[in-house]
């Protein structure tokens, strides 16, 4: 290939990727935001566009073998659902669970797990009624319906099945007929918002202005998480005065977790239709206030299930993870920014994996960056109950049971998204493999080949079903400082944060190499101590476990056994309190990375998945995990356990007389004890 043709162009991403919007035409394979609406700086691929690969098709096949391939079977709130027409739960369990199983059916073409999906959809498509409501009868909450519009969307770009579309018409005729009903003191209320996303997605292919009608009446009758975000009340003062509202009513909903991760993308969605400058920056300072007032490792925040603060073993919601991560993949859509792909990966590849067992038939409802003890047992939670971090079924409470199905899966969907200038965005990096429409009305599959998050060594094939001119987008994550690009053996420079992109033309069997600098930095967190990274993954001290299965038993919670279900205890079998022998700028002195291979899934002879705590296994989020980095620290006998939970962290730098040892830290995503925010030992 003839070098001249490669035109390399590496600024801002946003900058970019808006500079192309404005000076061509809007992508013309897939449904784009119509006038008056803002274009969108990335165009989403329909559901299986991108499928997954590798450790991350594992991981959707263990999610089969686990919960979601199994809950429906032995869950009363799913088998007697009265969203497939049976007398039991109405509300948001069903919805939320099919959010989770309608995508990961179709992203592993699994036959028995589309089965599962098919009463559910076609009672909910048969349920409209003539004035435009639908769902179970007993129902009359809002708030499901706006849960069952997103797993009509997604079933729909698979099927393109036209029901879907007279639904949602309707339901929005219902919501234009009828006057708004979004109280501050309810979930539809504080949540209206989310149908923001359906409403969006229903515009782009009908432009039926009525749609933009009832999004702004919903707007402005709703919350104001615009002014929230940029005033944001529940700050570290109001933390220290014991002033968070630890209520169910108006206020405390809108110090809820769950609620504020959901509404974090809210003020990015109306920005395309309201195009005030207010708005986008309401999520910017938003995320902003969040991690400077209740910023946890990882990408998070704390909410357990208030927003709790930065110290270490405060908890997060399961629920707010899943729910972060969905609210970033529209983010990224909206904005095109890279940095919000760099907050989904953290997400993504430590949060989400380290809140569950590797088998996936045990989560928390509350993670802890420093979590040494995992029992039912009272904690400094600021509204949670004493079970909210064992690794069980339904512990503390079964919303994140019903909710945490749709993190892998549209995970992978958004990996990938489409341009306006028809070419196509890495958004994410990961195994997979891309299949999208290019250039003018070409078919291009991407192959991805990759150890990401392990490994920074990314390698793209192309095929084509002709040679074809286009860009290809890549994310440059913020932390990969002379990162490669190469292209037809060129090596092309990169600018961290960035979008990068090449413009070329191409042909099948073009290889794009990436290779991200796995560097370890550092990241100085609660009382002075720090954490590890390497890419994007966070790092945590390995320590000995024993693992007791247990029973929960309590008002809410229902220990059922069932198949592979255990709610798990675990005490720690080895010391966790250490200090790092670490110079912060320069940590890779101190510091020697080990590697594993990651393996295939434990299978039995009779074809079940088997993970055994602790045992040996090299699923990428298990014990053995692929990468380990050997580190020296010294103990600090006075860091104890205060509450049930490590105490927090004393502040570093500390003198200490204790012997250096060797320590190893895992990835957070394999570790189910750990300790991530660390104390300094002083050199
Ligand atoms: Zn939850």
């Amino acid at each position: 290939m003839n070098t001249k043709n490669i035109i390399l162009t590496c600024i801002l991403g946003i900058i970019l990727i808006h500079n192309s919007c404005e000076k061509r035409e809007k992508n013309k394979h897939y449904p784009v935001n119509r006038a008056p609406l803002l274009p969108s700086k990335l165009v989403k691929l329909p559901l299986g566009a991108v499928k997954p690969e590798g450790w991350l098709r594992d991981q959707l096949i263990a999610q089969n073998h686990g919960l979601t391939g199994h809950l429906d079977e032995f869950w009363p709130d799913l088998i007697n659902s009265a969203w497939k027409g049976g007398d039991g739960e109405s509300w948001e369990r069903g919805p939320y669970y099919l959010d989770g199983l309608v995508p990961l059916a179709y992203l592993l073409d699994d036959t028995r797990l589309l089965h599962k999906t098919r009463p559910w959809i076609e009672w909910i498509l048969n349920s409209s009624q003539s004035g435009g409501w639908f769902g179970p009868d007993k129902n009359n909450d809002r708030w499901p319906l706006a849960v069952a519009m997103k797993v009509l969307t997604q079933y729909y770009e698979v099927t393109e099945d036209p029901r879907v579309i007279g639904v949602l018409k309707k339901y929005f005729t219902y919501l234009l007929d009828n006057p708004p009903d979004w109280p501050d003191s309810t979930w539809r209320g504080v949540r209206a918002m989310e149908n923001a996303v359906t409403g969006y997605w229903l515009y782009r292919r009908t432009g039926d202005p009525d749609v933009l009608k009832v999004v702004k009446s919903i707007f402005d009758s709703s919350f104001d998480w615009t002014t929230h975000f940029i005033d944001f009340p529940w700050d570290t003062e109001a933390l220290n005065k014991n002033e968070i509202p630890h209520n169910w009513k108006s206020d405390g909903l809108t110090a809820h977790v769950v609620n504020i991760a959901m509404a974090v993308k809210y003020p990015g969605l109306w920005y395309q239709q309201s195009k005030e400058e207010r708005s986008k920056n309401a999520v910017y300072q938003g995320i902003a206030n969040l991690d400077k007032h209740h910023g946890q490792v990882g990408g998070r925040f704390s909410g357990d299930e208030h927003v709790s603060g930065k110290r270490p073993t405060q908890g997060t919601e399961f629920c707010a993870i899943v729910e972060y991560m969905f609210s970033l993949e529209k983010l990224m859509e909206i904005f095109g920014d890279p940095a919000f792909g760099d907050r989904l990966e953290l997400l993504a590849y430590n949060c989400l994996p380290g809140t569950m067992t590797p088998d996936c038939w045990a989560h928390q409802y509350d993670q802890q960056a420093n979590q040494v003890l995992v029992s039912d047992a009272e904690r400094e939670w600021s509204t949670n109950g004493n079970s909210s971090n064992i690794y069980g079924l339904m512990p503390n409470y079964p919303c994140c049971l019903a909710n945490f199905h749709q993190g892998w899966p549209k995970f992978v969907e958004h990996m990938w998204m489409a341009t306006h200038d028809q070419g196509i965005a890495a958004v994410t990096y990961g195994p997979c493999r891309m299949t999208a429409k290019v250039g003018d009305n070409v078919e291009l599959n991407i192959i991805e080949e990759t150890k990401y998050p392990f490994d920074g060594a990314v390698k793209l094939t192309l095929e084509l079903s002709e040679p074809a001119s286009f860009p290809i987008y890549l994310r440059i994550p913020r932390w990969s400082e002379g990162a490669k690009l190469a292209v037809d053996g060129k090596t092309i420079k990169t600018k961290p944060g960035t979008m990068a992109v090449i413009e070329r033309k191409w042909q099948t069997a073009d290889v794009i190499r990436l290779e991200f600098p796995m560097n370890i930095r550092t990241e100085t967190r609660f009382n002075n101590s720090v954490s590890l990274l390497r890419g994007p993954l966070v790092f945590s001290l390995r320590i000995g476990k024993e693992y007791k299965r247990i029973k929960l038993k309590g008002r809410r919670i229902r220990s059922i056994d069932y198949m592979g279900s255990v709610d798990w205890e675990i005490r720690p079998a080895t010391p966790w309190n250490y200090g790092l022998v670490l110079e912060t700028e320069n940590p890779e002195k101190h510091i020697s990375v080990r590697k594993n291979r990651i393996g295939k899934l434990p299978f039995s002879d009779t074809g079940e998945l088997v993970f055994l705590p602790n045992a040996k296994q090299y699923h990428p989020w298990t014990e053995e995990a692929p990468v380990v980095l050997e580190i020296k620290g010294k103990k600090i006998p006075e860091w104890k356990i205060k509450n049930n939970s490590a105490d927090d962290p004393p502040p570093g730098p500390l003198r200490s007389n204790q012997k250096i040892e060797r320590l190893e830290l895992v990835p957070y995503g394999c570790s189910r004890l750990r300790i991530t925010e660390f104390p300094l030992i002083d050199l």
